[in-house]
């Protein structure tokens, strides 16, 4: 493990436990490890960075250069942070603002929202020490992009941070589905406190593939959650119909080894919140969200703002959708990828 996670409400990329995959994603990295941590300030007042880190970005995919130390590049709204040896693409900052533009259309929230903003203290545990005093106050959010060993570590998140790799900025790969998904759960824990791994990663693995999908992009990491008689998958929904809100529950409070459930669970379950509420679900959410004082593993609270949020039916109504309602989400997402010549 390279990397430990000095975070306060972390959220992951998922593994690929199936089929092929252009990620070389298979093991979690993710710690408990907690750091000192302060509440995001308010005030946007500029931090004294020392000058000789800081790098400009062309906007040009093409230009490619590779940094020989621990280097940044200040936006408006954001540093983006580059670790010594990683591959800087000029159009890196081009790519985050258009992802953080889609994403804020399409749940109609605002990144800009600080309020539930946590500044985790990341930068020592990450050998970032020469940079300790860019953003120091974390009023910017934090963009952090390491060299890509494939050594099992995942991009991950929390509320004022992401983790990335240099390799999902490659311009031959279909990299804007990993960014989508870290920045849902970006957008979506800056409006409220957790809403707990099942909502949490079923809003990044929705949204991922929606949006990966509506650029044309493969979706490769879809495939992990979508069955049809050729293409199987270890896990049966039947478990879902079986008791919704029980097994939401065990999701949510579950251990991520064990099959990676809260993501096959979550996935499922915000397709159909959405295809019954539309895509202003997430906000409602959110906004109920506020209104108690819970943490992520706080299945009651987590069920009430649901019902709130939806009707006090809702899980029933989920198990009559499901068997039908993912089906046809599958066979969507197989008749997308042969279009494109993918399987
Ligand atoms: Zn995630």
């Amino acid at each position: 493990m390279r990397k430990t996670i000095p975070a306060v409400a972390l959220m992951c990329a998922a593994m690929m436990i199936t089929a092929s995959c252009s990620k070389p994603v298979d093991k979690e990295t993710e710690t408990s490890a907690s750091a000192a941590s302060t509440t995001v300030s308010e005030t946007t007042e500029t931090t004294s960075a020392p000058s000789e880190f800081k790098i400009s970005l062309s906007g040009k995919a093409a230009d490619k250069t590779i940094v020989d130390k621990n280097s940044y590049y200040e936006g408006e709204d954001y540093v983006i942070y580059f670790e010594k040896d990683s591959t800087v693409y000029g159009d890196t900052a081009s790519r985050i603002d258009s992802v953080m533009h889609d994403m804020e259309e399409l749940y109609g929230m605002s990144y800009g929202n600080k309020e539930y903003a946590v500044n985790a203290e990341w930068k020592q545990a990450y050998g970032f020490g020469n940079l300790g005093q860019v953003n120091s106050d974390g009023s910017k959010i934090d963009i952090v992009i390491c060299k890509d060993m494939s050594d099992g570590s995942i991009e991950c998140c929390d509320s004022n941070a992401i983790f990335l790799f240099d390799s999902d900025f490659e311009p031959t790969r279909d990299n804007f589905s990993i960014l989508y998904h870290e920045f849902a759960h970006l957008l979506r824990l800056r409006q409220s406190p957790n809403l707990g791994k099942v909502l949490e990663e079923g809003i990044g693995s929705y949204t991922e593939d929606r949006m990966a999908r509506s650029r044309g992009e493969s979706a490769w990491d879809t495939i992990q959650y979508v069955s049809d008689d050729i293409h199987k998958i270890p896990y049966d929904d039947s478990v879902i119909v079986k008791d919704p809100e029980q097994e939401f529950r065990d999701n949510n409070i579950g251990d991520r080894a064990d099959g990676q459930k809260e993501y096959q669970y979550g996935i499922r379950f915000i397709t159909f919140l959405v295809s019954e509420y539309g895509d202003g679900i997430v906000k409602t959410l959110s906004e109920n969200a506020r209104k108690y004082d819970y943490d992520g593993k706080d299945n009651d609270t987590i069920i009430k703002i649901i019902k709130e949020s939806t009707s006090d039916d809702i899980f029933e109504r989920f198990a009559k959708w499901l068997p039908k309602g993912w089906k046809a989400y599958s066979k969507d997402y197989f008749k997308y990828m042969e279009k494109k010549g993918l399987m």
